[in-house]
């Protein structure tokens, strides 16, 4: 069963997690700091981590941002009070794989930790190349033709959710929800919007792409 590691420092709301994941069948241990939870995911091999932003010691956007440059890619979900689109967003900078507003309601969490663990089970590889461009996911770069391309996180996010499933036409909400989170509130053009910007950085014809193709009626498919 996978191995769940909760950070918190509210003793009532950890235990409650706790015990929810545990009736669920997840191995789980708790953090109640910044600093310690750092180190607990050093020692365990963990599936997936629950991360919450407002910690002493060490805040959460700080503990997920030490892990990611370390290169540790186990899935992590944000936890925050606040509902900001901006906060949402430097989760993703710092390398959260998704994020849940408090209050939040367990099945809501539960729903997200196994959308993550699944996720998580489909590889995608650091670095990965097709035609002239690399990616790094690691480093957060992208290049073309050996230069460095200015990317925006979500961008990112949005070419390694292509990547992760490549050959398969994925739909605007399957997107919206894989890569701006389930819940959230854009539309479908947002998904359009980045893939155009995507297109202007990766293809050599952008209006007649070759790797990010549109599939009528359904969405788009990477041909990578
Ligand atoms: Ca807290």
């Amino acid at each position: 069963m996978a191995r769940i590691l909760i950070v918190e420092d509210e003793p009532r709301v950890a235990r409650g997690l706790q015990d929810d994941l545990v009736l669920e069948g997840y191995d789980v241990e708790v953090a109640g700091d910044g600093i310690e939870a750092v180190r607990r995911a050093h020692e365990g091999a963990f599936d997936l981590i629950v991360l919450d932003v407002m910690l002493p010691a060490k805040d959460g956007f700080d503990v997920c941002r030490e892990l990611r440059r370390e290169g540790m890619r186990t899935p992590i979900i944000m936890l925050t009070a606040k509902t900001e689109e901006s906060e949402k967003l430097v989760g993703f900078d710092v390398g959260a794989d998704d994020y849940v507003t408090k209050p939040f309601s367990p099945r809501e969490l539960r729903a997200r930790i196994k959308a993550a663990l699944r996720r998580g089970g489909e590889t995608v590889p650091a670095q990965y190349r097709f035609g002239d461009v690399q990616v790094d996911l690691d480093r957060c770069e992208l290049r073309v033709a050996g230069l460095l391309v200015d990317t925006s996180a979500l961008e990112l996010k949005l070419l390694a959710a292509f990547i992760r499933h490549r050959g398969h036409t994925l739909a605007r909400a399957m997107l919206l929800d894989e890569v701006w989170g389930h819940g959230t509130f854009v539309t479908d053009r947002v998904v359009d919007t980045h893939v155009a910007n995507l297109r202007k950085k990766i293809e050599s014809h952008p209006a007649s792409p070759r790797y990010l193709v549109s599939v009528r009626g359904m969405g788009y498919r990477f041909d990578g």
